[in-house]
């Protein structure tokens, strides 16, 4: 790999000598960015040493993203902080409505999860943010590519190229800024995760999206039997992509549909899907659901953002706000 940058290569790391960087590299691990997003036991597997010590080699490869000022230290000022967070970027959802409600767009360096049933405009969702993460600063976007992450088969060249057009983009160029990656079953979705590195570096991308994240782990493991193994997999894949949200500081995305909750008493009967490992390493929740021709989005347990509603609909600019709205903002 002569492309890995210098002050990335794995044998930069102390203790880490020819045979233990070969061992990284035959696992597909070729940088100091890709060793920090690893989790231990992929690593501990991959140079056939104990987890305590893989975990050790996973930490001097933060330490060394923090010396390299790419990652946070462990200790920090809450100032710098709050400075930081400031500084964070953000991407539009194309709806001026369901902006103010993410406080301004989906976040860089955060998970964000769309949840809700069929047709509530998950995947235009995600469609639209392709497009708009080209548009440039100040125009709600951050000239930054997309990768697209489709387990369902439901990405559409076609809409994005309709979205850019009624948005006044190139539509061609929005379209080579998009890469996308069609998952065929969870083994699969790992291995594109674990592989997304490289992509992310090369092709400049500040969105990654995931439709959907759950779907092939419900459709694989069937039977309260194999929950445990399910949930494991899931927890190890959803964290490895919090890592290369943080590490390569792009915005996350991901979709999840609902599954009726028969003990819910109150509210909603429904619930997104995957549970506590889904909910645990999400940023941020977004509860779609279908209101007429409209959709009502509401901020699920945001660490700091108010419970509230935003309306918005779904149009050949994809994700939009209602026309009443659009006329008393102008
Ligand atoms: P699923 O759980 O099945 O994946 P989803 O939440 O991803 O559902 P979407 O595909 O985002 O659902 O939304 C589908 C809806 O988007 C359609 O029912 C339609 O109302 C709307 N839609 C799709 N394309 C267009 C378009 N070109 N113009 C206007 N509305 C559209
Ligand atoms: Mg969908």
């Amino acid at each position: 790999m002569s492309e890995v940058d210098e002050e990335l290569e794995l044998d930069s790391l102390p203790g880490v000598g020819p045979a233990t960087k070969q061992k990284l590299n035959d696992a597909g691990i070729l940088t100091i960015l890709d060793l920090a997003t690893s989790g231990p036991s992929d690593i501990a597997d991959a140079v056939d040493i104990d987890i305590a010590k893989a975990v050790e080699l996973n930490n001097k490869a933060r330490k060394k993203l923090v010396e390299l000022k790419r990652l946070e230290p462990d200790f920090i000022n809450a100032a710098d902080l709050l400075a930081k967070r400031k500084a964070i970027d953000r991407v539009s959802t194309g709806s001026k409505n369901l902006d103010d409600l993410l406080g301004g767009g989906v976040e860089t360096w955060a998970m964000t999860e769309f949840y809700g049933e069929f047709g509530s405009g998950k995947s235009q969702i995600c469609h639209t943010l392709c497009v708009m993460v080209q548009a440039p600063r100040g125009q709600g976007g951050l000239e930054g590519g997309a990768v697209y992450i489709d387990t369902e088969g439901t990405f559409r060249p076609e809409r994005i190229a309709e979205i850019a057009e009624a948005r006044g983009m190139d539509q061609e160029k929005v379209l080579s800024g998009i890469t996308v990656a069609r998952a065929y079953n969870s083994a699969h979705q790992e291995l594109i995760v674990k592989d997304l590195g490289q992509v992310l570096e090369q092709k400049k991308v500040k969105l990654v999206i995931l439709d959907s994240a759950v779907a092939h782990y419900r459709a694989e493991f069937v039977g309260r039997g194999t929950l445990a193994e399910r949930q494991q997999r899931l927890n190890k894949f959803m964290h490895q992509l919090l890592r290369t949200a943080e590490v390569y500081n792009v915005a996350v995305v991901v979709t999840n549909q609902v599954q009726a909750a028969p003990d819910s008493f109150f509210g909603d009967p429904t619930r997104p899907t995957g549970g506590h490992v889904v909910a645990h390493t999400s940023t941020y929740r977004i509860y779609l659901r279908k209101a007429a021709k409209n959709r009502i989005a509401r901020m699920v347990d945001s660490p700091y953002h108010p419970e509230r509603d935003a309306v918005f609909m779904l149009d050949e600019r994809g994700v939009d706000d209602p026309a009443e709205d659009t006329a008393r903002k102008r």
